[in-house]
């Protein structure tokens, strides 16, 4: 199976491990084609409507999930105006969850953070302890760290983050969400974000949210939560299955077959598909170790994201150039990001890929490395 390519740069399907953009389904790229609609009227909130409930399956929950024109940061900004007043504390673990701490303080917002090494988990005690030095409006934390590939345990710390009442847990759920096990409601997440290009296998542009109550009456509260990413009234109009502003509606015909794709699969089949992948990358990992090539899965046993495996090169070898490398091949993985670029690579298990795909890549990567 090939990609229909206009340019000509055509390349077989499931050779792209980027940790997001990832692959898209060739049907579900088709589907971009179809030609344009209003975007209100009955037609419309039908389609939305079916939107939704595809949605919600992912989300697990029962609340309205937000389609908006944005990538994935353009929600973590509106988790910020909406959720948060004052102050702020960011469970930093890597460069996502740092990203979410200096939005905070770009908006305005007094931030303290709980800073770990990269390539740690939040310690349940340590994020306690945070929490009954000072008064915060919200926790900001990333679920899967796409840069180092660590998993926070989001129910654990949902429940250390509401024994204060009125602190609200906003969760980056980008490279998560669809992949990784996500129990928006009954682990009482009050912001759930997600974008289109990580696990939901779209093309970039269309990003999700959901908001819990209580966000929604913050958001209510809140000086100036700004007009793009008003949550208040994204709420009032999904209940009119509307968007506030003009949908991206060709990312949208594409998440309607994808959707349909994802109801066939079932989210219980699709996390486990996740999960079998990063199993295998971390045996593959231990296999090239036995073999005498010194790699190491950067997350902690326990605490490693099913959709994505940070791998750390051994001394004197160049990621960079792995990365170069696999690509010269046809094959195409992240390279490291920010200060883990020199030492490490990604790969993005994450999407529509099989551990059948997978296992090509990594017998290239092997060669490469051996
Ligand atoms: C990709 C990613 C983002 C940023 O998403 P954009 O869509 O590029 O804005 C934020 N957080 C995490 C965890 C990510 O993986």
């Amino acid at each position: 199976m090939n990609h229909p390519d206009p340019q000509g740069l055509t390349r077989p399907y499931g050779r792209f491990f980027l940790p997001g953009p990832v692959e898209v389904r060739p049907e579900v790229l088709a589907a971009q084609l179809k030609p344009m609609t209003g975007h209100r009227g009955p037609d419309v909130q039908a389609f939305i409507g079916e939107l939704q409930t595809g949605l919600k399956d992912a989300f697990r929950t029962e609340r309205p999930v937000f389609i908006v024109p944005c990538s994935g940061t353009g929600l973590m900004e509106a988790a910020i105006r909406n959720g948060a007043s004052t102050r702020v504390l960011s469970l930093v673990n890597g460069a996502f969850s740092k990203r979410f701490s200096d939005i905070a303080r770009q908006c305005g917002r007094e931030v303290d953070e709980v800073s770990i090494p990269w390539g740690e988990a939040q310690d349940p005690d340590q994020v306690a302890e945070a929490l009954s030095v000072r008064k915060y409006d919200a926790v900001t934390v990333a679920h899967s760290e796409t840069s180092t590939g660590v998993l926070n345990n989001l129910e654990v710390l949902s429940e250390v983050v509401h024994r204060h009442a009125s602190t609200l847990l906003l969760v980056d759920s980008v490279s998560g969400a669809a992949g990784a096990e996500l129990q928006t409601d009954s682990w009482g997440l009050d912001f759930v974000l997600a974008g289109g290009q990580k696990a939901f296998s779209l093309p970039p542009g269309v990003s999700f949210g959901v908001a819990s109550r209580s966000m929604i009456e913050r958001a209510k509260e809140v000086d100036g939560r700004g007009y793009y990413f008003d949550l208040v009234s994204y709420a009032e109009n999904m209940e009119k299955l509307q968007t506030p502003t003009t949908p991206a509606l060709s990312t949208l015909f594409a998440l309607q077959i994808q959707l349909r794709l994802m109801a066939k699969e079932t989210m219980e089949v699709r996390w486990a598909r996740h999960r079998r992948m990063a199993e295998r990358t971390w045996a593959w990992v231990e296999e090239m170790n036995s073999s005498g090539v010194q790699l190491r899965v950067v997350a902690p046993e326990g605490y490693r994201s099913p959709t994505v495996t940070v791998v750390e090169v051994p001394d004197g070898v160049s990621a960079p150039l792995v990365v170069d490398t696999v690509k010269q091949r046809g094959w195409v993985i992240g390279g490291g990001y920010g200060k883990l670029k020199p030492t490490t690579f990604r790969i993005g298990h994450m999407g529509e890929h099989t551990v059948e795909e997978l296992e090509e890549l990594l017998s290239v990567l092997a060669e490469i490395l051996t």
